[in-house]
């Protein structure tokens, strides 16, 4: 394949997606549904592609953060069951129910809120409910007796998920998750004391999948990290990781010029490298506004001409200079790789996240919307 022509891109496999969200559903098995997380465009891989693909392989449910979300897919025509999971603004509520997403309620207002909405429509409308079991974050911290009354006042929406969140589920130093499951577990048992049942039952994302804490998936587990190829490291003695999923996604950039420089020679903004010796360097056409993070300033690697090699000064916001000093082969127009491998050489999204002090999830969604996705 000819590489294209742009000067940043992404090459998202599609298949290794399929190819992943395959494994996750082997590896929980036919009794769980696996729903299929898309926010923040995909995690980078682009919402619409990547939900093609899943609804192509059987995805029943898709995963959004947000309302806009949601919409974006519904009007690009994807059918299948889209669960709002960030919450919803008033003026969100209209495009809620015409979009048919489905809702996640966070609080008792908010049951009542869908209701009323539900009233309002004058057609079904089903709803996850999420327990704040530990986050700490989004979800409700009303007690279970509360819950269950907030339910039993239901005269149109319909509780059709009891869902939580883990917050550690990958530190096996930790207590937290098995105290979040317990809390939740009490939650769940009032309601079925209520008489009350749901159809979904789900706790875990790709932590808890991964490193099987098989009493958390319940009868649906919600994937997202695990479909683009990345597992967060255990910390502590945790069992096996249990998934075989594997990055699908390749970040290009183009050499723009190629210089050679004296020794003395400063690089960059505020001149915070300085050429030791005489040495050949590539400026790249992509900088922090395409997503390279600004503190792999002197201290990110690149994929050059099958090499690792490093970052040299300070990142700009459209320009990232490398030293080519080893690879004098390398000319304007050809392309490097900031993420992903170059025959034996890979660099993927957790060890960018080691050198720019932060997290795979960062990397991958901070890819901006300029960088072209091409799919392959
Ligand atoms: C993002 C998110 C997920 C998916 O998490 P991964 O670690 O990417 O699998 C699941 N549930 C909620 C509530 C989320 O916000």
């Amino acid at each position: 394949m000819m590489p294209p022509p742009y000067r940043s891109y992404v090459l998202v496999s599609l298949d290794r997606i399929a190819r992943n969200y395959r494994n996750v559903c082997a590896a929980v098995g036919p009794g769980v549904e696996v729903m299929a997380v898309v926010k923040a465009d995909a995690y980078g891989h682009g919402a619409l592609a990547v939900s093609r693909t899943l609804v192509g392989e059987g995805a029943k449910w898709l995963a959004v953060s947000s309302v806009d979300e949601g919409v974006a897919l519904r009007t690009a025509g994807i059918g299948v069951r889209i669960l709002v999971m960030a919450g919803f603004l008033p003026q969100e509520r209209e495009a809620v129910v015409q979009h048919d997403l489905t809702p996640t309620a966070h609080s008792l207002d908010d049951i009542a809120e869908l209701d009323r909405m539900a009233g309002r429509a004058g057609r079904p409308l089903a709803f996850h409910l999420k327990i704040d079991s530990g986050m700490g974050r989004l979800g409700t911290r009303a007690q279970p007796q509360e819950i269950v009354a907030a339910l039993g006042a239901l005269g149109h929406a319909r509780l059709e998920g009891l869902m939580t969140h883990f917050a550690s589920a990958a530190d096996f130093t930790s207590p937290q998750t098995g105290q979040q499951l317990a809390r939740f577990q009490a939650c769940l048992a009032a309601l079925r004391e209520a008489g009350m049942g749901v159809d979904y039952v789900h706790t875990s994302s790709t932590n808890a999948i991964g490193y099987a804490r098989k009493d958390a998936w319940h009868n649906m587990v919600r994937a997202g990290h695990a479909l683009y190829g990345y597992v967060s490291p255990a910390r502590g003695a945790g069992p096996g990781q249990i998934l075989d999923v594997q990055p699908a996604l390749t970040w290009k950039a183009k050499i723009l010029a190629v210089k050679d420089i004296p020794e003395g020679t400063l690089v960059g903004y505020g001149g915070t490298f300085r050429a030791p010796a005489a040495m050949r360097i590539a400026i790249l056409g992509a900088g922090y506004a395409d997503g390279v993070f600004h503190r792999l300033s002197n201290r990110g690697k690149v994929i050059a001409a099958g090499q690792i090699v490093p970052m040299v000064g300070t990142i700009s916001m459209d320009l990232t200079t490398i030293d080519v000093s080893r690879a004098p082969e390398l000319k304007a127009g050809d392309d490097v790789t900031l993420l992903g491998a170059e025959g034996d050489v890979r660099l993927d999204a957790q060890q960018i996240a080691r050198a720019a002090g932060t997290i795979s999830y960062n990397i991958l969604s901070s890819i901006s919307a300029r960088v072209r996705r091409v799919y392959v």
